[in-house]
């Protein structure tokens, strides 16, 4: 599984700790201290799931929560906010600025990564589900196959990284800075002409030429996995 989450929390301790048992558990983790940080980050990039802690320096959890909802790009995002003892009293209104979960501080990791994993099952089946499949294409999570209308396809570990990140969210559009950001990690320097290389190399894999082509190039913009791939 390789959800991104991001955490916006300014208790460094307490980062520190979500992060490392949520990289245990298989997610990419991007952490931020502070609210107005995390706007822009939201903005650059695409989330599986937010931690949004209720108090933080910059824009408050509160109003960067109201503030996810309202933009179209991110009005779906699964938030669960993180608040300390006494401020349970806020619960409602939390959950009425559109948090989907609400998880009081201190925690019990256990706990915690459990309504995490949960909210993302419910939220985003194809980024918890452990093969992915579109039309006659068929991608394994757990035993890192992937197959075309029945036939293993051969790929290299970034060209299935990217294929797992194109298929997790059909039609969505990726930079090739998000590509890179997603698959070679957001610490490297790396030439963003690379993901070109890899896409051709992805495609010629999973196209000996006769078959539709599942990933769309956007002009001026970046990839996506064809949405329509597989209906018809
Ligand atoms: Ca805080």
């Amino acid at each position: 599984m390789s959800a991104r989450l991001l955490i916006v929390e300014d208790e460094e301790a307490l980062i520190l700790l979500i992060r490392y048992n949520l990289e245990a558990e298989g997610y990419q983790v991007e952490a931020v201290e502070r609210g107005d940080e995390a706007e822009l980050r939201l903005a650059e990039e695409t989330y599986d799931l937010v931690l949004l802690d209720w108090m933080l320096p910059g824009t408050s959890g509160i109003e960067l929560c109201r503030r996810i909802r309202a933009r179209r790009e991110t009005a779906s995002l699964p938030v669960i906010m993180l608040t300390a003892r006494g401020e349970e009293a806020e619960r409602v209104r939390g959950l009425a600025t559109g948090a989907d979960d609400y998880i009081v501080k201190p925690f019990s990791v256990p706990e915690f990564v459990a309504r995490v994993k949960a909210l993302l099952r419910r939220s985003r089946p194809e980024v918890a589900a452990s093969v992915l499949i579109a039309g006659d294409l068929e991608l394994d999570r757990d035993s890192h196959r992937v197959r075309r209308a029945g036939r293993d396809v051969h790929l290299g570990p970034l060209e299935f990284r990217l294929l797992e990140f194109l298929m997790q969210a059909p039609g969505r559009v990726h930079t090739r800075e998000q590509l890179l950001n997603a698959v070679w990690g957001r610490d490297v320097y790396i030439d963003e002409r690379t993901v070109d290389v890899h896409v051709g190399r992805l495609r010629k894999a999973l196209n000996p030429g006769r078959l539709s082509d599942p990933i769309r190039t956007v002009r001026g913009a970046g990839y996506a996995f064809s949405e329509t791939f597989g209906t018809g």
